[in-house]
């Protein structure tokens, strides 16, 4: 299929995709913010580059999108049906990435939360996945 967008356009369209900040997590960060947590977004000195951290209770916080990252019995995460060997081996390459990685955070002593997107999220929601996971309350 041709593209029908520029490149230029395309790239804007991919980084409101796939980008920082995209919205799912800038919800995310809202939330733990107005719980009392101090985040830090974006920590590229962590395995996997965690989308947010709450440094003060060690907690690695992955907002995956449910196709890149292989959500498990999730119909968004269903393969195309053209170059299916092609889009097998990305999509179960990602997921294996992300278990090294999330496996090299809890050595390292960090607790691993991962989160959907096809998930809702509210305050009430991401509190009992929090408690749920051991994570001890803001300070
Ligand atoms: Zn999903």
């Amino acid at each position: 299929m041709a593209d029908v967008f520029t490149k230029k356009k395309r790239s804007a369209i991919m980084a409101r995709i796939r980008g920082k900040g995209t919205s799912p997590e800038r919800l995310v960060a809202k939330l733990l913010k107005a719980m009392g947590y101090k985040i830090q977004r974006h920590r590229k000195n962590l395995p996997g580059s965690p989308d947010i951290v709450l440094p003060l209770q060690k907690t690695a916080l992955f907002l995956n999108g449910c196709f890149w990252h292989a959500h498990v019995g999730c119909a968004r995460a269903k393969l195309p049906t053209s170059n299916v060997a092609f889009w097998t081996q990305k999509i179960t390459g990602n997921a294996a990435r992300d278990k090294r990685q999330y496996r090299l955070l809890k050595k390292a002593g960090w607790k691993v939360i991962v989160l959907w997107t096809c998930q809702k999220t509210d305050a009430i929601r991401l509190a009992g996945r929090l408690k749920r996971s051991g994570v001890p309350a803001p300070v």
